[in-house]
């Protein structure tokens, strides 16, 4: 039968594009929570909200239409009828978006999408706060991490628009981040008591892919 995945971690140890391919091969639903969380800060930058504003934010995370669509590539994240997927992995989203994210109305909507997502089972789900908090009943939790320098490698090469950052630069960005949604008062990012810890360093998509596919075919027979 059909079991919920939910796959976690610091920015740039590959959950987006492991969490996809693990839903590609067992014909689940992907859904990358951070995406929901970068849609939010695109509308409040736009709208010249400030982004420790609690109670703006979490008004206008209320009223947007947030839909995920699956696509071949990435997941397509359409807000109020825009498509505005190409427009989330930018240096100034990921400047912003931890701010956006500590925010406890913004979380708490966001959450309540997201299990909402995930009430029919069949799903991969990754975020910081998947095993911990939107879904602590998920059957397979996964913590994924790497070393902050290859982290920081893979979000070098999907940065290629904004290039002029420096590898070092990147990782202290990253770093930054990662200690924000850490140390954060609601649902910060660590790892789930009953999640199994993976460790991507040095390691393929496809290995890694194969450990969780193996793990949630074994979680889904129990
Ligand atoms: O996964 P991604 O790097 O796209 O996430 C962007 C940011 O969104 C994270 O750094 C974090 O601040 C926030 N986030 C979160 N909870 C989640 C997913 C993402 O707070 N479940």
């Amino acid at each position: 039968f059909r079991i919920n995945i939910a796959i976690d971690g610091p920015a740039g140890a590959g959950k987006s594009t492991v969490a996809r391919k693990v839903a590609s091969a067992l014909r689940y639903i992907y859904i990358d929570t951070g995406a929901m969380y970068r849609a939010v800060t695109l509308k409040a930058l736009e709208s010249g909200i400030s982004t420790d504003d609690d109670s703006r934010v979490g008004q206008l995370a209320d009223e947007l239409d947030i839909v995920l669509l699956p696509g071949s590539e990435s997941q397509q994240v359409i807000v109020n009828g825009e498509n505005v997927t190409s427009r989330l992995r930018t240096l100034d989203i990921n400047r912003n978006v931890s701010y956006i994210a500590r925010l406890s109305r913004v979380r708490k909507r966001m959450a309540d999408l997201q299990r909402r997502m995930a009430l029919e089972k069949g799903v991969v789900m990754d975020g910081r706060d998947i095993g911990t908090h939107v879904l602590p009943d998920a059957e397979l939790k996964v913590f994924l991490t790497a070393s902050p320098r290859e982290r920081a490698e893979r979000r070098f090469k999907e940065l290629e628009a904004d290039a002029n950052l420096t590898l070092d630069e990147l990782e202290k960005e990253i770093a930054e981040r990662d200690r924000l949604d850490q140390e954060r008062e609601i649902a910060p990012l660590r790892q789930a008591e009953d999640a199994r810890l993976l460790d991507s360093t040095g390691k393929t998509v496809d290995e890694v892919t194969e450990e969780i596919v193996q793990w949630g075919l074994a979680a889904a027979r129990t």
